[in-house]
């Protein structure tokens, strides 16, 4: 039976990385050209860059922090805590001086007092793992994306705060690098037999193991843009991601919550401490909670409000976020926080103080709802996102801001993503109602104006002219229409070099710099270890990887295919009918079929296990615990029919 393989990853970046396979055109990183020196330089002199406060509350109350590095099992590097030493004094000519200052923030880590009883660890992932003292123990909050990492985290406390257990998790929202690492905090057997609460808000499991799996292949292929793993981490490449450092992704894994919070406040005692916790379901994350501990007049606002702008819509992709729901709940948190004097989250650094939590809370309020109905004035004015992207700005009294700057989100592709949430990617323009594909309409152009090097030549006067965002635009017709025309791609390449250099969001910056990595290196040999994400995949509901599979059917090679295929999974007392209709895979829980042309009986460890790849079909096929009926033939058919897509798929070229 062939290895079968569907779109199964996650947003998960693997712990292999680097470029070996070259099909690029070669070269190095570019220096700043006089033009980007300009644009960073007038961004310094706009901005209070030298605004102290951040970077007190950044460093304050530190205890310890670690040195070398955390590896994977595989001996692959998952942090390096020397990575970003690079990021000392005033800004590099290639980072934009607001990121730069963003990014020395974030570049504090290590073990820190928040107020009596309650301890972070930063910069052991990209997230932050909180740690509050109970009566009998540790409430460890949100334990990072990986295991490796949180129990390297837990073990550093453990050595400078003494050695206390694990009484219960709290879980703040669905996204993995928030839960991915609680394997190493706490293990499934302790959970049950010290009946370890692992609280989390309602819809938290669905939400984990679904949200990115059905185009989890492609997400995981554009999030190595938004991320930059692939860049060198240094002042040409990789400063920050906006949230924090680097994702360390190892062998991720989940553990189903005991203790949901479903209302909209609810009241809950973890180890003799007073939660009160927030739902705030729909704008970050579709499941998320925020919370407050009355007694330390403290307040988590998990991911809805950290130190920046976050995105409506990632560029990884994403559903698209609500922005009004999102800044609703900033009023109520402006309730919630009327006693506040800490404020902490799942990224960057707490602010102290009610005065400033409250500003902290408002400024997001109003970015959020700024954003939200200066796009729906322009929209109804006729504007389309591109023009709307180019129009707004926020204001002088939130662009001051820093809190609230766009160093992982950005305006203009958030007025998109408001544009997206009522009107959908289509502007109401004809012209783009049935458009010829990228490649075709690139080939036209250049037939058009006599050639690629025409198109090169022009681009060339434009980057001299540090027009970039024209030069961009000609030269990917160029390298689309004709992909054999190096000039256009190292042009190219060195136009995301300036593009990079300029972005004050991370994620743009990570973006266009990837964008010339991959123009000069080619895609990646790989994106995605389905093996590292086997502990979460094994906790995903049977149904969620037939409907992934079903996806994975190559419509044109069905049809006229009728085949109908029994799965039963043995530990789970199920079964399940497959069967090709209308070129369509189906399934249906139920009785296996007597007319079924194959019946696969296994168990859903190695039905999950072929699924994302690390059984090999020797084991599968020899282990006792898989048994095939019927014909063998019909079962590696209708298998056949599933399409393997390998995820590295070009994006920058064609
Ligand atoms: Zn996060």
């Amino acid at each position: 039976m062939k290895k079968l393989n569907i779109a199964l990853a996650a947003v998960l970046i693997t712990l292999a990385t680097g470029c070996s396979k070259t099909s690029g055109v070669g070269g190095a990183a570019g220096d700043a050209t006089p033009e980007t020196l300009r644009v960073n330089a007038q961004f310094a002199k706009d901005l209070k860059l030298d605004d102290a406060q951040d970077f007190e509350d950044a460093k304050r109350g530190f205890i310890a922090k670690p040195a070398g590095k955390i590896l994977a099992a595989n001996g692959g590097v998952l942090k390096d805590f020397d990575a970003y030493n690079f990021l000392e004094g005033k800004a590099a000519d290639t980072v934009n001086p607001s990121l730069w200052r963003h990014a020395q923030l974030n570049a504090n880590y290590g073990l820190f007092k928040v107020t009596d009883g309650v301890y972070q660890l930063r910069g052991f992932d990209m997230a932050n793992m909180t740690i509050i003292e109970g009566k009998t123990g540790w409430i460890l909050v949100d334990p990072l994306t990986a295991p490796e990492t949180s129990s390297a985290a837990l073990a550093f406390a453990r050595q400078h705060l003494g050695n206390k257990p694990v009484t219960a998790v709290v879980l703040t929202h669905a996204h993995v690098d928030h839960f991915g690492g609680v394997l190493g905090v706490v293990t499934p057997k302790e959970v049950a037999e010290r009946k370890i609460p692992i609280v989390a808000p309602a819809g938290f499991m669905e939400e984990a193991t679904s949200e990115n799996i059905m185009v989890g292949t492609a997400m995981a292929r554009r999030s190595l843009y938004q991320f930059g793993r692939d860049l060198p981490r240094d002042a040409k490449g990789n400063v920050d991601n906006g949230l924090g450092k680097d994702v360390a992704y190892g062998a991720i894994g989940i553990i189903a919550p005991t203790w949901l919070i479903y209302k909209p406040t609810q009241q809950t005692e973890l180890d003799g401490v007073n939660f009160v916790f927030h739902n705030v379901p729909g704008a970050e994350c579709p499941a998320e909670m925020t919370f407050s501990i009355p007694d330390k007049k403290l307040y988590d606002g998990a991911e809805n409000l950290g130190q920046q702008m976050h995105n409506l819509l990632p560029v990884r992709g994403a559903k698209v976020r609500d922005a009004l729901r999102w800044s609703n709940y900033m009023d109520q948190a402006l309730e919630q926080t009327k006693d506040a004097q800490i404020y902490i989250a799942s990224h960057n650094w707490p602010v102290w103080g009610n005065t400033n939590i409250k500003k902290l809370i408002t400024m997001h309020r109003d970015v959020y709802k700024y954003t939200h109905d200066q796009t729906v004035r322009l929209i109804n004015a006729g504007n389309t996102p591109r023009e709307i992207a180019d129009i707004v700005q926020l204001p002088k009294s939130l662009s001051g801001y820093f809190g609230a700057r766009g160093y992982y989100g950005d305006i203009r592709h958030n007025v998109k993503a408001v544009y997206q949430f009522y009107l959908g990617a289509y502007d109401g323009n004809p012209a783009n109602l049935n458009p010829l594909p990228p490649q075709a309409s690139a080939k036209k152009y250049l037939e058009l104006i006599g050639g690629s090097h025409k198109a090169v030549a022009s681009a060339q006067t434009a980057f001299n002219n540090g027009e970039y965002r024209w030069a961009a635009e000609l030269l990917n017709q160029a390298v689309f229409g004709d992909p054999s025309n190096k000039a256009a791609k190292e042009l190219l390449a060195k136009t995301y070099d300036q593009m990079g250099y300029m972005a004050e969001a991370a994620t743009w910056r990570n973006s266009y710099l990837t964008a010339a990595l991959e123009l000069r290196n080619g895609p990646p040999p790989n994106v995605v270890s389905e093996a590292s994400m086997i502990q979460m995949l094994l906790q995903t509901p049977v149904e969620r990887f037939l409907e992934a599979m079903a996806a994975g059917l190559n419509g044109p090679d069905a049809e006229g295919k009728d085949l109908k295929v029994n799965l039963v999974l043995t530990d789970l007392k199920e079964s399940y009918v497959l069967w090709i209709e209308n070129s369509v895979l189906h399934f249906k829980n139920g009785e296996p079929a007597a007319d079924a042309n194959a019946t696969l009986t296994l168990t859903k460890e190695i039905f999950v296990k072929m699924i994302a790849g690390t059984a090999g079909v020797k084991d599968t096929l020899l282990s006792d615990d898989l048994k095939i009926g019927g014909s063998k033939i019909d079962l590696v058919r209708f298998f056949g029919l599933i399409d393997k897509a390998p995820g590295t798929f070009a994006i920058v070229t064609k």
